[in-house]
């Protein structure tokens, strides 16, 4: 028994972005596909709801039979280095390109496009989330405790879900608020963005983050990381868009 309650609280430890993230990144993301992309997308799932399929890559974490996939979420760039690979742990990057590739390639099956589809969208939301990009050290945050508001918690769980859960938005609101007054230039410049370039501003955003002073995080914390966070959730959705607007041309 006890076994299995370590299990499970190691499970719940690796979540990316909380549920409401995925959807805020997967809404943005629909609201900016091609008109092929979204015609592609439509044909393989029946409609273009990225919010709902965002999740779907944590829930199987459940799956014995997705084990193997529990390392597709983050992925690590030690302190003073450039990004190395899979070897420093963790193998989102990895995943996202070659799913992309099999993606284009169109020569899987639908049921084998269809996981590989919702793994991507899925994971480039993970890769926003600056804790995902781990420094190697401390599991993404998780092993940085600190309370929020009264509740005992970590700093990964203030990025993934606290954070966000204290706006009070729904998914679509989020969305709406935070794609506000966007110019079309700006739009363009995340529309044009590859993967390393997201990977190494979750990891540069590091000092930010990890400035919490005595670990008790409340309304500075929000005061001074509300800004960094939407605008996570922003490219996130962006460089969603962009990559699913690339594989389906
Ligand atoms: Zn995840």
């Amino acid at each position: 028994m006890r076994h299995i309650i370590m299990l499970l609280l190691s499970a719940s430890l690796l979540l990316g972005w909380g549920k409401t993230g995925h959807r805020v990144i997967g809404k943005i993301a629909e609201e900016n596909l091609s008109p092929e992309a979204n015609e592609a997308i439509t044909q393989l799932l029946g409609h273009t709801d990225l919010g709902r399929i965002g999740n779907w890559a944590d829930e199987v974490k459940s799956d014995p039979q997705w084990d193997h996939s529990h390392d597709w979420h983050y992925c690590t760039v030690l302190e003073g280095h450039d990004y190395e690979g899979p070897e420093a742990g963790g193998r989102a990057v990895q995943k996202v390109i070659e799913f992309t590739k099999l993606l284009k390639k169109g020569t899987l099956g639908k049921q084998d496009q269809l996981d590989v589809f919702r793994f991507i969208v899925h994971i480039v939301g993970d890769l926003h989330q600056p804790l995902h990009v781990g420094n190697g050290t401390d599991r993404g945050g998780n092993d940085v405790k600190v309370t929020w508001f009264r509740d005992q918690t970590n700093l990964h769980r203030v990025w993934d879900s606290q954070m966000i859960d204290h706006m009070q938005y729904s998914y679509t609101e989020y969305a709406q608020q935070i794609q506000l007054g966007l110019g079309e230039v700006e739009k363009t410049v995340m529309l044009n963005a590859d993967i390393m370039q997201f990977v190494n501003t979750s990891r540069s955003i590091h000092p930010q983050v990890y400035e919490i002073g005595d670990g008790k995080l409340s309304w500075k914390y929000i005061y001074k990381n509300r800004e960094l966070m939407e605008d996570r959730l922003l490219k996130g959705g962006f460089h969603l868009a962009a990559i699913l607007n690339d594989i389906y041309q």
